[in-house]
């Protein structure tokens, strides 16, 4: 088989990968919406649909690069990925997954807000926003060339910071599962994560929510380290606030038909 052919069947096998786990990741957690907060998606139908279609056609431009950079990896000894558990100190392991995190994060700020300029936002970033409110199928929602600006970050850190396989699979499962969560429109992390002292630094579902709401602020992917340091940072958004008022008022009525019975009206 020539180098030609295998590339693109690397390529085609990545596409194949990535496009799979969208559908799996993201079904799951819509299934997981729709029992955890029936309705939400109510009336979304249409954007869903939308989603999905940009989500895949993002599948293949993440797929081609990692095919690429995959074909060299196994075939060429291109990059930095080593498989020996023990080519590094074992506390480099932790330290590769924080590094690559903090590097895709800035990466992502920069190119996000530079994607809020009037001429990217109108031709690449507003598909993505065209997601309001957003669902967990919007996290591959971009514009081919949003999803390119994102295709390239992880093939490109292989070359520049050692990784173990195992932690560069970590790291892009984070990448999926917050990519998911972020955009489901409720908080699956338990209350302390985000509203404790972490939650001042990381960023869940109600940090990035309010940047769809409002789009001048909240710009960052895992940490508030850039939006804090820039400005930019209006803290968490609105659902969570409004869920938790939902639950208060919900809660209160429920007491009142507990202890005080109305003729004629339903607790
Ligand atoms: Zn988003
Ligand atoms: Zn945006």
């Amino acid at each position: 088989m020539t180098a030609a052919i295998a590339i693109i069947l690397s390529a085609l096998a990545m596409t194949l990968i990535v496009g799979i786990r969208y559908l799996i990741s993201s079904g799951a957690f819509a299934l997981a919406t729709r029992a955890v907060r029936p309705g939400l998606y109510t009336g979304l139908d249409k954007q869903i649909r939308r989603e999905i279609a940009w989500s895949l056609a993002s599948a293949a431009i993440y797929g081609i690069p990692a095919g690429v950079v995959a074909w060299g990896w196994q075939n060429r000894g291109w990059t930095l990925i080593y498989s020996d558990l023990h080519a590094f100190p074992l506390w480099y392991l932790p330290l590769s997954v924080l590094l690559y995190l903090v590097a895709h994060d800035t990466w992502f700020y920069w190119t996000h807000r530079w994607m809020h300029r009037p001429a990217p936002f109108r031709l690449a970033h507003a598909v993505h926003h065209a997601s309001r409110p957003p669902t967990a199928w919007a996290a591959m929602a971009f514009h081919p060339i949003e999803a390119l600006t994102g295709a390239i970050v992880i093939p490109a850190l292989v070359f520049v910071i050692p990784v173990h396989v195992g932690a560069l699979a970590f790291v892009l499962g984070i990448m999926t599962l917050m990519g998911v969560t972020n955009h489901m429109g409720w908080e699956i992390f338990p209350r302390f994560l985000w509203r404790g002292p972490l939650g001042a630094w990381l960023i869940t579902a109600s940090h990035h929510q309010r940047h769809h709401a409002e789009y001048r602020c909240n710009y960052g992917l895992y940490f508030r380290f850039w939006d804090r340091l820039c400005g930019t940072d209006r803290g968490i958004g609105g659902f969570a606030d409004g869920e938790d008022r939902r639950r208060v008022v919900a809660g209160r009525a429920a007491a009142r038909g507990s202890t005080r019975h109305q003729p004629g009206r339903q607790p």
